[in-house]
């Protein structure tokens, strides 16, 4: 059977790069799901449709035809046959996703698509509802979360990083509003499930909690061969 690790949280908690670092350690699959809400909601905003329109994104959520595939490692996300990983990492393209996130039409086309990536291949997924809804049964849960100012000094790093313009004052509101409408949605909003493992990053560095969640998984593969 294949193994998942679910790490789940709000934005800027860091969730994709301990992904990133442990599905590399233990040789297992990254599956980035903000990024196929992100290609979600490029493909309603380059149609021109507003975020409040359920009807009009819920009728269309089956035309766009949200992909990833693997090259040398890196997670490339393809929407309708275009590779738009590149376009989905700005502030924009978050606060879209989270916007058409909430949407249980859009949601139920992605999640059934993450449920099979999962089937067939040991997986790092991280995201927002992975622990509670994609992946109940995953074998380890991680809830991954930091202070609101620890989480926008990273990301204003992270756009600084790539060239991205940003303001600070604008990234920590973003972050608020987006934390907000994540934990507060009818559809699958983001919490924290009963049997995840709590980490709090804010005075932790990446390796350290990296270490700890590789701990998670040891302890765990050793209580299923009972040898703890
Ligand atoms: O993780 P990331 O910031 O890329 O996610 C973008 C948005 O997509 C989140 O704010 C959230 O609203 C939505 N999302 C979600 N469920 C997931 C992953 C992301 O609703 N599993």
């Amino acid at each position: 059977m294949a193994t998942a690790i679910a790490i789940d949280g709000p934005a800027g908690a860091g969730k994709s790069t301990i992904a990133k670092k442990i599905a590399e350690r233990l040789n297992f699959i990254y599956v980035d799901t903000g990024a196929m809400y992100r290609a979600m909601g490029l493909y309603f905003h380059r149609l021109g449709i507003r975020p409040e329109d359920e009807e009009a994104i819920s009728r269309l959520a089956g035309q766009a035809e949200v992909s990833l595939s693997y090259e040398n490692g890196m997670q490339q996300v393809y929407l309708n046959g275009e590779n738009v990983t590149a376009l989905l990492r700005t502030e924009e393209a978050g606060n879209m996703a989270s916007a058409v996130s909430v949407y249980p039409e859009v949601r139920r086309i992605l999640v059934r698509q993450q449920q099979k990536l999962a089937a067939t291949q040991d997986v790092v997924m991280d995201g927002r509802d992975i622990g509670t809804v994609v992946l109940p049964r995953a074998q380890v849960k991680i809830f991954l979360t930091a202070s609101v100012k620890v989480r926008a000094d990273r990301r204003c790093a992270d756009l600084r990083q790539k060239g991205l313009p940003f303001e600070r004052e604008n990234v920590e509101k973003d972050i608020e509003e987006r934390d907000y409408r994540d934990t507060h949605r009818a559809e699958s909003p983001l919490r924290q499930a009963e049997d995840a493992v709590l980490v709090d990053t804010s005075d932790m560095t990446i390796d350290q909690v990296a270490e700890r969640v590789i701990e998670l998984y040891r302890e765990r593969e050793k209580t299923e061969r009972g040898e703890a």
